[in-house]
C-alpha cells in the first residue's frame, strides 16, 4: 500500500549470520520530488531491498536519491548496483566520508581479517563494489547542522568516531532521530556504538552529546531499530556516563 507524502517508513533487511538472522535498518524518505534511501544494506543484499520496496509500492526508478550515513559495507553494500540500475541517481553524504566513498582512501574497516569473515560470493561483490567507487559522483557533501529539503526540514548531526564522517539524522516533524550506528538498541536498552567497530570511540562518545536536548520520541538504529521509551533522558543519560 501507497504511503502519504511526505512520510517516513523503516524498512527491514536481514543479514544471515551464524547465530540467526541480523536484521538491519535502511530507511525510505517519501517527499514530493522523489524518495530518499538513507544507507543501502548489506552487500549481495540487493534483490531483498527491491522486493522490500516493491512491497512498497516503490519502484527503484522512484528513488532520486542515497544519502550515505557512513562507508561501512553494511550501509553502502548496495550503492553500486542502486547506481547501475538508477541512472543520475544522486549521493549525498558527509566530507570527511567522501574520501572513502570515493575510493581515493581505503574503506576503513574493511579490512583483511573483515574480509575473511564472508563468503566468496559476497566478498566477489565486494570486490566490485571496491571497483566501482571511483565512479561514484557525490551530489552533494553534507555538513553539521545542514538543514536538507526532506520532511519538511531534516537536520544534518555530524557524529565522527564510528568512522570520520558518520552522520546522524534528526527529522523535526515528526520528532525522530536517524541514530545510523551512533547508537544501538541492545536487549531493549538503547547503548552507545559498538566499541569493536568503532575505532575512535573516545570521539564516538564525544558526539552523543551532539544527540542531547532534541526533542525526541521515536529513535532508529541501524542495528536494534527501533527505540522509544522516553529515548531523549537515556540519550541524556548516556552522553552523561561517555564523560565518566
Ligand atoms: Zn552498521
Amino acid at each position: 500500500m501507497s504511503q502519504p507524502i511526505p512520510s517516513i517508513t523503516v524498512l527491514t533487511l536481514n543479514i544471515p549470520t551464524p547465530s540467526g538472522n541480523s536484521p538491519i535498518h535502511p530507511v525510505l524518505l517519501r517527499d514530493e520530488d522523489g524518495h530518499t534511501l538513507v544507507d543501502t544494506g548489506m552487500i549481495g543484499q540487493f534483490d531483498e531491498l527491491q522486493s522490500t520496496l516493491e512491497e512498497l509500492d516503490v519502484s527503484l526508478s522512484d528513488i532520486k536519491r542515497v544519502i550515505v550515513t557512513h562507508q561501512d559495507i553494511d550501509h553502502i553494500g548496495n550503492l553500486g548496483a542502486l547506481l547501475d540500475a538508477i541512472p543520475g541517481l544522486e549521493v549525498w553524504a558527509h566530507t570527511d566520508e567522501i574520501p572513502y566513498l570515493t575510493g581515493a582512501k581505503p574503506l576503513i574497516k574493511f579490512t583483511p581479517e573483515r574480509r575473511a569473515m564472508l563468503t566468496a560470493p559476497v566478498l566477489a561483490l565486494a570486490d566490485q563494489l571496491l571497483m566501482q567507487l571511483p565512479e561514484i559522483n557525490i551530489s552533494r557533501t553534507l555538513a553539521d547542522g545542514d538543514i536538507l529539503p526532506l520532511q519538511g526540514g531534516t537536520q544534518v548531526i555530524h557524529t565522527p568516531g564510528h568512522t570520520p564522517g558518520h552522520l546522524c539524522f534528526y527529522f523535526s516533524e515528526q520528532q525522530f532521530l536517524l541514530a545510523a550506528d551512533e547508537l544501538r538498541v541492545v536487549e531493549d536498552e538503547l547503548v552507545g556504538p559498538a566499541p569493536p567497530a568503532t575505532p575512535d570511540m573516545p570521539e564516538a562518545l564525544r558526539s552523543l552529546k551532539k544527540l542531547t536536548g532534541l526533542n525526541v520520541d521515536k529513535v532508529l538504529c541501524y542495528h536494534g531499530g527501533e527505540y522509544t521509551k522516553e529515548p531523549a533522558k537515556r540519550i541524556a543519560q548516556l552522553a552523561e556516563n561517555s564523560e565518566a
